[in-house]
């Protein structure tokens, strides 16, 4: 009971915000309350000028206004102040006692002046002592404390007076002040209470909304960097780009724009784990950000795709100076942990304006320029070129025609031989494919395949040569193998795995007459699916070559975990091998190495005798080329099979096997 009173009259400590409210509220009007208190004291003081010393008529009130004004002043100039929390909560305190000291000093002033003058200054006196207290307790809603202090200090002498007065009407005017008081403190502590609540949703809905703010910006910076290197991602370069190629046709000023990618990284992140895959780009993007001496900002777009756009003049020769510098650094060995890892990069760089102007254009020619870069040789810059340009227009053109093709009618496949040497006769056949358009005409399949990579045509185009490889199959004799080649997409696409393996269960083709061809950089350009699509093709019952060997990243590591049955010697090796020292060596190293593994391996692109002697010098007996057969169409595959196959150069009678 007595904690609850005595809460009454306190001020709560743990309520910095309430205690603020309170000050700036009462900041407006404890001024206002200081008037009341001055004037309506100079009206009484005047009233009994005539009835009561000098003491309780010009004395006491002079004094009494004069601290009044004192603190008027100090309260007007709170008005503005933004003191601690803890200022204010003392601030408050003080404001209580005051009020009590106050409200004491007009008690005693009005009782004390109550006897002088007649009956109408009587009733003045009881009139200022009534309403002054309710315009206190009133100006003073906001502080209960203190209101209610003032009240019972003011109210409960007055009361008892009056009450003691004898009088009827002071008696019924004692009744109706502490009746009225009554009701206004009860009102009052509602008010005070629904204040309270006011101010605590108040701060709620600030700490809410400082809240979201700091969620919204965090959002904002996470949507706009890469959590992985902390670099821009991808979402900010379009952003920059577009402000990068506004700002530099305001300023008729130059800008390169270039595409970074890592060769070799899958390979990286294939063979020893994808936390030290993440390690490299992080080490990678480190390096990148060193690049201090230029204007430039740099993003990463994904995987291990950097971007760039250089503030430059309109010549390319900084763009290139710039492009080879990064990729020095980046070509650098890595050392990540217990792990040593060489990457190269390209860059492939378009021109604003000279290139294109649009952020769209600019990123197709660097990814063009890249594409060239990536071909050319590894680690080099490209710069999009007017001759880029007439050949990226040849692929749309082609891109456009592969669109509109009737590709069952149009796609053929060719069959070349792949001889066994050492028995002189031939163990299989190649299949390749062919279009025939009748728009660009006809178009080779390093072309045509690429684009139809490039453009998500590739399933379409491989079930069409698929379906025309196994009926040809069908027509030919049963122990007729031959081999059928996939590229990168297939090998990615779950969904041409198990359309293939349905297509040859239908064709009631035996599977092991079919040899799927895949080349190393298909392999790893998704080793892990790569892997699945390769072994369920192998559980078919199919065999796997792997094409092209020695011009991908020809590491024994993946070799090893890949499901292999042949091994396809590029012919970039085979070309120098009858004359070069260095290319029988590779040749020889990988012989020895299929050997080691169990796997047979073809040598490809023979195209002379001294080519073919040179191999089989070596030990390979298989060898697919020229020298022994081109391409030929199915139907001419067909006649092998009732004729007996002769090379027409060396005039060694081939049996088919
Ligand atoms: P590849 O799989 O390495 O095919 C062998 C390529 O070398 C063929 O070129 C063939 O005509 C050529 N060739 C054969 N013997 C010799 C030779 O003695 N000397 C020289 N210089 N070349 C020789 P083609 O038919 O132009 O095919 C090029 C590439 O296109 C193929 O290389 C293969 O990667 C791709 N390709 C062809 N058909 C298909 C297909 O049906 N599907 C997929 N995905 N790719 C295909
Ligand atoms: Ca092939
Ligand atoms: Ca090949």
């Amino acid at each position: 009971m007595f904690k609850k009173i005595k809460s009454l009259f306190s001020v709560p400590t743990n309520k910095p915000d309430l205690a603020l409210s309170q000050l700036l509220a009462l900041s407006k009007q404890i001024p206002l309350l200081y008037f009341l208190l001055i004037s309506n004291t100079a009206f009484v003081a005047y009233t009994h000028f005539a009835f009561a010393p000098l003491f309780l008529t010009v004395y006491m009130p002079t004094a009494f206004s004069s601290i009044c004004i004192v603190r008027l002043v100090s309260w007007w100039k709170m008005r503005h102040a933004t003191p601690s929390a803890d200022k204010a909560a003392q601030r408050l305190r003080s404001t209580v006692y005051i009020s009590a000291g106050f409200g004491l000093l007009m008690s005693a002033w009005g009782l004390t002046i109550f006897p002088y003058g007649g009956p109408e200054e009587k009733a003045h006196v009881a009139f200022f002592m009534a309403i002054t207290t309710i315009a206190c307790i009133f100006c003073l809603t906001h502080l209960r404390a203190a209101a209610l202090a003032l009240a019972l200090v003011t109210v409960i002498p007055f009361a008892i007076h009056f009450a003691l007065l004898g009088s009827t009407v002071m008696t019924a005017v004692a009744i109706n002040m502490v009746l009225v008081s009554s009701v206004m403190i009860y009102t009052l502590s509602i008010h005070f209470g629904e204040f309270n609540t006011m101010v605590e949703q108040k701060v709620n809905l600030e700490k809410t909304y400082i809240e979201s703010v700091r969620l919204s910006n965090e959002n904002h910076k996470f949507a706009n960097l890469d959590s992985l290197t902390g670099m821009p991602n991808r979402r900010r370069f379009f952003a920059e780009l577009g402000a990068a190629i506004s700002g530099a046709e305001r300023n008729k000023k130059a800008l390169a724009v270039g595409l970074i990618d890592l060769d070799g990284f899958k390979a990286v992140n294939d063979l020893y784990g994808h936390s030290i895959g993440d390690a490299l780009l992080v080490e990678a993007s480190k390096r990148m950000q060193t690049h201090k001496n230029w204007s430039v900002f740099m993003a990463r777009l994904g995987g291990d795709e950097f971007g760039f756009i250089l503030q430059c003049d309109h010549h390319a020769q900084s763009a290139i100076k710039f492009g080879r510098e990064l990729c020095e650094i980046l070509r650098l060995q890595y050392v990540l942990g217990d792990f040593s890892a060489d990457v190269s990069a390209s860059c492939g760089v378009a021109m604003f304006p000279d290139n294109g102007k649009t952020a769209e254009k600019l990123l197709e020619y660097a990814d063009y320029a890249l594409y060239q870069a990536k071909a050319e040789a590894t680690g080099g810059t490209v710069v999009f070129t007017p001759k880029h340009h007439e050949q990226l227009r040849f692929v749309h053109q082609i891109n456009q025609a592969l669109r509109n093709a009737d590709l069952v009618k149009e796609l053929s496949l060719d069959f070349q031989p792949i001889i066994d040497k050492a028995k002189g006769k031939i163990v299989s056949f190649e299949a390749l494919a062919r279009w025939n358009s009748p728009i660009v005409g006809q178009v080779p399949p390093a072309t045509f395949i690429v684009t139809a990579e490039r453009s998500n045509l590739i399933d379409k185009l491989t079930y069409v040569l698929f379906d025309k490889f196994l009926s040809h199959l069908a027509e030919w004799p049963e122990h007729i193998t031959a081999s059928f080649n996939l590229s990168a997409r297939n090998l990615a696409s779950p969904e041409t795995a198990l359309h293939i393996l349905a297509a040859v269960q239908k064709s009631g083709i035996a599977p092991k007459r079919i040899v799927f061809e895949v080349t190393e950089t298909a392999v790893m350009a998704d080793f892990d699916r790569a892997l699945k699509t390769l072994t369920l093709l192998r559980n078919l019952g199919a065999s796997i070559a792997l094409d092209d060997f020695g011009t991908g990243y020809s590491s024994l590591g993946y070799v090893h975990r890949l499901p292999l049955d042949k091994i396809k010697i590029d012919r970039e090796f085979i070309l120098e091998i009858h004359q070069s020292e260095k290319a029988k060596n590779i040749v020889r190293t990988v012989v020895d190495m299929c050997r080691n593994l169990g796997v047979p391996c073809i040598a490809e692109g023979v195209e002379t005798e001294a080519q073919a002697q040179a191999v089989q010098g070596i030990g390979c007996t298989l060898m697919q080329g020229y020298f022994f057969g081109r391409p030929v169409p199915a139907c001419e595959i067909g006649k092998l099979f009732e004729l007996e196959f002769v090379t027409k150069r060396q005039k060694n009678r081939l049996r088919i096997a």
